[in-house]
Parts: C-alpha cells; structure tokens; sequence
C-alpha cells in the first residue's frame, strides 16, 4: 500500500466521457493556463496504450508526437500544455500503461515483491499513485493537473480511474478535485441542449466511485441557465459547478471562457489556492486571431507540403506555429494542404503553389513523397517564394540544391536506400551515432540541444542577435559532412551548427526573401506568448514585409 499521505499539493483530476475528440487536452491546459499566475502547476498525462511511448506510433493514427526538451516524445497534449501554461514539460510527466507495466515487471524480475503475488490492485494502482507523489516531490508542484486519457468506460483506462478514486482519500478531501469533460449536443431539428450523454457518463464515473466536483459541458454552444440546473440536480452539484465549454474559433479562447465562467472562483474555493490569471495580453492576441479570420486585416497563405495532410493532427504543432505568428503579426494565416504524394507532374506542383505566399516542408520520413517535396522546393526556391524547411524539409532543400545548382545528380538522403531507391551522391546521411542500433524507439537524436549561430547571418538576425540558441531535434540523419564545402561553395549557407560536433543545424540561401532550413523542430517552442522567430520571419516575408 502507497502510504496515506496529506500533501501541501492540491490535485486536480480532469476525466473524459460520452466521446472522445472532445478537447480534453485543451481543456486542461486552459485550466492549468488560469492557475499558472502564482502557482506551480504540473500537467500529468495517463494513457491507456501499451506503447512506452508515441514515438513509433504513425502519426495517421495518432497524431503528432511531441518532443521535450529532455528527449521525451509524448503525446500531443503536452503540446497543449507548453503553449497554453509557457512550461517546459518533461517525459516522465507522461504515464502510459506501457510504462506502468514495464515498471511492475522490472520490479518483479528485481525480486522487489518476493513473495507476493503482484496483482492489478494494488500493485498496479500503488504503482500509479506513487508516480503523482513522486513527481509531485521532484518539482515542488503547487498543482498536480492529472488528465486522464480517453473516456470512462474505456477498459484501458480503468486502472489509472480507480488510483484516482484512491487517491482523494490518502491526499485528502480538501485538496483534490474531480472536473468532467462532458458532451451537451443540440441535435438538429431539438434545437434543445441535450443532459443525457451527461447524465450517463457521469452515473459511469460514480459507477467507479467518483464524483465530479465540476462538470464542462462541451458543445455547439454556451450552456444555458436551465441545462445548467438539470445537469446539477443529476450530479450533486451547484449550476454554478457547471462551465460552458462551446465551440470557439481559436482553442486559446478556452482559458477566457472558463474565466468568464467562473472556473477560477471554483477552483480557489474548493482546493483554497489563490492565483487569479491576468489573461489581458492574451486577450489581445486572441482578439487578433479571431478578428482576422472574420475580416482579414491583411492574410498570407502558406502551403504546408507533407504526406499525412489527411490529418491536421499529425502537423498540430506547426498549425499552432502558425496561428501564434498570425495573432502577432495582427493577419491572419491559412493554411493550404498540399500532398506531395500526389505531386508526380510539374503541373501538379504549379496548380498546388498557384497563389501560395509561402511554403512549408514539414518533418517527414522514408521515401513515399519525396520527390514532390523536391520538386516543391525548386519551385519556390526559382521564384524566391518564402520556405520554411523543418527538419526532413531542410534535409531535402540540401538534396534539391546538390541535385539543381551542383549537378549532382541523383543526390539523395541514404534514409531511401532502405526501399530501394539508388543514391549517387549522399548528401544527406545517418548521423554516425546511429549507425548499428538494435532498437527503434526512442533511439533517434532527440530533444533539446545547442545550436551556433554564424554571426552576421540571416540566422543570426532572426534570433534577435543570438550566437546560441536551444531548439528541440528529432531525427536520425544529418548533412553529410563530406558535401558540406561542395554545397557552400555553390552559395549554401550552414548557418546554424552544433557548437562541438560538426552536425549542421540551420540552412539558409542568403539575398532571398527567406529562404531557410532547420534541421530541429521550431514549431515545439513556439507559444501564443513566443511565437518561433523562423516562424515569425517565414510569415512576415510571406507578407510581403
Ligand atoms: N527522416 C529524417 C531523419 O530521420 C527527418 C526526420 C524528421 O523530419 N523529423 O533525419
């Protein structure tokens, strides 16, 4: 048994119920945006899946996969949690029940419970209440913000809400609380907000023992004061415990609704915490957004040239990028899905760039699309239209550049040769660290590292006169450091390095309007109050300034 424990720290558990896709993430990180003020507050993620982790997860299927500063890659919620609370989040922040498990079994192979019969309770439930203690520790949180992924009922998720029932009791009353993210449709031809779904997935939560203190009704539109009532009446609440979470153009209007209705209040009195949010700048920035996509001050759009454009998901945090330079910059930002997959001709290439203001290659791996991407970055880099290459985008702008104004031909990443593809001059190449690795996950070079920035540069520039600046990587290959002299000599510029190893970090053609390359991932730290100065810059110059 975990030792009962009456903590300094408050805790606030969020669950999901009735469908998933409901914004529980954003949710979150808007409840941990409003309490940020004074407080140290700790976002936790508990997923259900078997993964360690995303990492070798497919982004079609999952969404981005977010990479921290200490080399974590995690869920996409964390995304949500850096942008809207300005933190930097870490990987053991992230349970998943591949953690949890592995733990256990680490520990049972150890001989930790000799003697015992490990069972699901408690050993599994001990295991996950002692990891929100111990990061509750490590960092001195004011706040635990635990999410717990998926919806109730969901059989994988069962173990994390019966820790959470659990924990009330060995923490203490006063300092946790339960909040609901529910679903209130308005189906059409009702024309009536709907407190079934509400009511059902609540009776499932008391079903596990819990009670939600505060319920979020999600839906088409604000709550009204009547839905409120019934919903209250249904689940031993005040209507005041009840918070409209409507559909909004901007997610980072959340945090200002909840405030409007009353969220903070709640949370100060139920837990007695006090860190009112002073949310007037974000205001602002969200008014911009907003007012723009209503009437456009002025507007650039940039093409966003990947493979999985089915899912906006799978890109979120360049979406996010996006929007974060629109609402400083006071435009708006759209964005023009182009599949390179699809690009096999040059009048294909044309019709996907006809009118685009900029262009984006995102990161990406393996061979299918790639040479539209090729073709793409040709295309833009002939007429001066403003790039942004991130990561696999910036690899392939290398390889575009060796193949049209070197003359190498077939120049290549070595990436391709796994599927067969000939390479005769690799440019691009597996970072020596990379060579020889048995195991996939987790074994890429990620996370936060140093990047040199050559003084005098375009680089140098954007990030406001710095010579180091700290970025987040995710990859296994790199500049092929036998091309370097044969690229620069042509008029490449490297202007971005890893301060001791000779791995090349930004790229850039100089006298363009922007023309750049990032072999890290800006869109990771770019945020509504910081928005990614390559991100910022790609903008500005695809408006023309
Ligand atoms: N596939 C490339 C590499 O592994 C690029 C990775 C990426 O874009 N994240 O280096």
């Amino acid at each position: 048994m975990s030792k009962p424990r009456k903590s300094s720290c408050k805790y606030i558990v969020v669950t999901g119920g009735v469908l998933s896709g409901l914004g529980k993430g954003i949710a979150a990180a808007s409840i941990g945006n409003l309490l940020s003020g004074r407080l140290k507050v700790i976002p936790v993620k508990c997923d259900g899946y078997l993964n360690t982790d995303p990492g070798t997860m497919n982004p079609i299927e999952h969404g981005e996969v977010f990479v921290q500063d200490d080399g974590g890659e995690v869920d996409m919620d964390f995304g949500h949690y850096e942008r809207f609370m300005g933190i930097e989040t870490k990987f053991y922040w992230n349970l998943t029940m591949g953690k949890v498990f592995k733990n256990i079994l680490d520990k049972e192979r150890r001989g930790d419970y000799l003697g015992k019969t490990v069972q699901f309770i408690p050993h599994v439930t001990d295991s996950i209440k002692n990891w929100f203690h111990e990061i509750a520790r490590n960092e001195h949180a004011d706040v635990l913000l635990i999410e717990v992924g998926g919806t109730v009922g969901d059989l994988e998720n069962q173990f994390y809400l019966e820790a959470i029932r659990q924990l009330k009791r060995d923490v203490g009353e006063d300092n946790l609380i339960y909040i609901h993210l529910t679903y209130v449709p308005v189906p059409e031809g009702v024309h009536e907000q709907k407190s079934k779904p509400t009511q059902m997935s609540v009776r499932l939560l008391n079903e596990k023992g819990i009670e939600p203190d505060i319920i979020i009704g999600r839906g088409p539109e604000m709550l009204n004061p009547s839905i409120k009532e019934k919903i209250a009446s249904y689940c031993n609440i005040t209507p005041a415990s009840v918070i409209s979470g409507p559909d909004v153009s901007s997610v980072y209007e959340i945090p200002l609704v909840y405030e409007r209705e009353g969220l903070p209040e709640l949370l100060h009195s139920a837990l007695g915490i006090y860190s009112p949010p002073d949310l007037r700048q974000w205001e602002i920035w969200v008014n911009n957004i907003k007012n723009n996509q209503a009437n456009p001050r002025r507007r650039a759009t940039i093409a966003l040239c990947g493979k999985y454009t089915t899912l906006e998901d799978s890109y979120a945090s360049v979406v996010e990028a996006l929007t974060h330079c629109g609402a400083h910059l006071n435009a708006r930002v759209d964005i023009k899905w182009v599949d390179t997959a699809k690009l096999d001709t040059q009048a294909s290439v044309d019709a996907a760039l006809q009118g685009v203001d900029g262009v984006i290659v995102p990161g990406g791996f393996g061979h299918r699309g790639i040479e539209g991407k090729i073709k793409v970055i040709q295309y833009v880099r002939e007429r001066d239209i403003p790039y942004l290459g991130i990561c696999y985008g910036m690899q392939l702008a290398v390889v575009e550049y060796a193949r049209n104004v070197c003359g190498l031909k077939d120049a290549n990443t070595t990436e391709v040769r796994e599927e067969g593809v000939k390479v005769d001059y690799p440019v691009i190449d597996i970072l020596p660290g990379q060579k020889n690795l048995s195991q996939k996950g987790g074994t890429m070079r990620l996370g936060g590292h140093d990047v040199e920035i050559k003084s005098g540069s375009q680089a140098f520039k954007i990030f406001g006169n710095k010579t180091l600046v700290r970025q987040r990587f995710r990859h296994r290959y790199e500049v092929n450091p036998e091309y370097i002299q044969t690229l620069e000599d042509k008029g490449l510029v490297f202007s971005g390095k890893h301060p001791t190893e000779n791995i090349m970090q930004v790229m850039e053609l100089p006298g363009r309007k922007f023309f750049m390359g990032s072999q890290f991932h800006p869109e990771l730290t770019s945020n509504l109050r910081n928005p990614s100065p390559l991100f910022f810059h790609l903008v500005k110059a695809a408006l023309g300034e």
